[in-house]
């Protein structure tokens, strides 16, 4: 670990979704980053296969978007978003409508996804009740659906160890559907599995409990990324959508890991055909370099709240909405998707991608491996009695040997810039095996 820090001087940072005491007794220190690369504080450089936390689709240190936030930092450091403006904030709004073609029409903007899916759900409640439909009260998330950390996100969520501990403050009137993971139907797919539409009917089974006329919105991760690459099967969201629709209730898809070109879409509901009323986004929005979230809603839903007594439409809001930095970085991070080809690149290299990362099975522990457009999967048998514990030591041996990858209980995850180049998955693919084949 770089001499200037000592671990005493470790201890004051509580840190995030870390194992504290384990991190500070063996430190992965990152010091700088540049294209596909990060750099620790003994100079190694590791190869980035997760794009970060799924946040920098464009690469590191982009000169056009370290430039637009520059100049941005000099301009215009901060402007509050309640009643006053600023230019940048309507200038990315208007992008990023055309971005989505058009058919969402307007961008309410948040400082991260957490706050993007609260927004999301405040949102499609107000919706409701401002068309006097007030008793839509009921939410209804995806059993391993990860939508964020506050109240509502985690509410709606269904990854069981993280909602344990806040078990008693839950939101009330919340109600999952199944997930959609099957490994002994659907092991070792490309793309979409086969087996599992049916599931989508179990929103049936809700409406016939509680009743169409109190359910608000339905939120799914179109491809769930952080609890392990869970790929909808074929015809689900469609399904999904014509019940949504059939009903009366809102279609919310939580597009923060999968917007911005990770399906080698601009939008996973581009890939998939299937529009939803509302959706998140954030990470890829401003290429990870400023924290910034986004709902784009269609015009059906922003018509509802423009209508009756003049003053505020939606009272709800956060100081670094529209942050003029993230504005900067929004705009030149489209700049780079909608000029240099990103995703014409990310798809000249998807299937080179997924192969490398399917001709990891029958490698030892690989239960499963499952991909779609740059994402990759790889589930490991779990030790008897220890969950996580192998890709865990995964992770520690592929950092230590220049790589970068994400695990989540026993599955790893790669999402790698859509820069990457066919070396780097060689390299990535090349390490990742070698440390499978001597992994305990
Ligand atoms: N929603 C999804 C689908 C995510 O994957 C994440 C983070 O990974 C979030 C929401 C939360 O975003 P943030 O960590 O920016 O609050």
């Amino acid at each position: 670990m770089n001499k200037a820090l000592s671990s005493a001087d470790l201890s004051a940072y509580w840190m995030p979704y870390t194992a504290n005491r384990n991190f500070k007794a063996n430190p992965r220190m990152l010091v700088s980053a540049e294209g596909m690369y990060y750099r620790d504080d003994a100079n190694n450089q590791i190869l980035d296969g997760t794009a970060g936390l799924w946040c920098v689709p464009l690469g590191h240190a982009q000169p056009k978007i370290v430039a637009a936030v520059q100049k941005a930092v000099a301009t215009l450091d901060y402007a509050p978003s309640f009643q006053l403006g600023h230019p940048s904030a309507f200038e990315l709004a208007e992008r990023l409508k055309q971005y989505t073609g058009g058919r969402f029409s307007q961008v309410f903007y948040t400082g991260s996804g957490s706050e993007a899916v609260d927004t999301a759900l405040k949102i499609a409640l107000a919706y409701h009740r401002v068309r006097g439909d007030a008793t839509r009260t009921r939410l209804i998330g995806r059993e391993r659906g990860y939508h964020g950390v506050g109240f509502g996100g985690m509410s709606v969520g269904g990854i069981g160890s993280n909602r344990k501990t806040f078990h008693s403050a839950m939101l009330p009137g919340v109600d999952h559907l199944p997930h959609t993971h099957n490994l002994e139907k659907n092991a070792f797919t490309k793309g979409e599995p086969e087996y599992g539409t049916h599931l989508a009917d179990e929103l049936e089974r809700l409406v016939t409990l509680h009743d169409a006329s109190n359910i608000a919105a339905v939120i799914v991760e179109p491809v769930a990324g952080s609890t392990g690459v869970l790929i909808p099967p074929k015809g689900y969201l469609q399904r999904l959508r014509e019940l949504c629709t059939k009903h009366g209730i809102l279609l919310i898809f939580d597009e923060v890991i999968t917007g911005f070109g990770r399906l080698g879409t601009p939008f996973a509901s581009d890939y998939f055909g299937v529009e939803p009323d509302l959706f998140t986004t954030a990470k890829g929005l401003t290429n990870g370099v400023v924290p910034m979230g986004a709902v784009f809603v269609k015009p059906h839903i922003h018509d509802a709240f423009m209508h009756g007594a003049d003053g505020i439409e939606l009272l709800h809001g956060y100081t670094y909405s529209g942050h003029p930095l993230a504005c900067a970085a929004g705009l030149a991070s489209l700049d780079i998707f909608e000029q240099e080809g990103i995703l014409e690149h990310a798809a000249s290299v998807t299937n080179y991608f997924q192969d490398a990362a399917h001709a990891l099975r029958g490698l030892p522990h690989v239960i499963d491996i499952r991909s779609i457009g740059m994402i990759a999967g790889i589930e490991l048998a779990s030790r008897p009695g220890q969950p996580g514990a192998r890709a865990y030591e995964a992770f520690r041996r592929a950092f230590d040997d220049g790589i970068l990858i994400r695990v989540t209980g026993d599955i790893i995850a790669l999402s790698p810039p859509l820069i990457i180049e066919k070396k780097h998955i060689d390299d990535l693919f090349g390490k990742l095996a070698a440390i499978l084949k001597t992994l305990a």
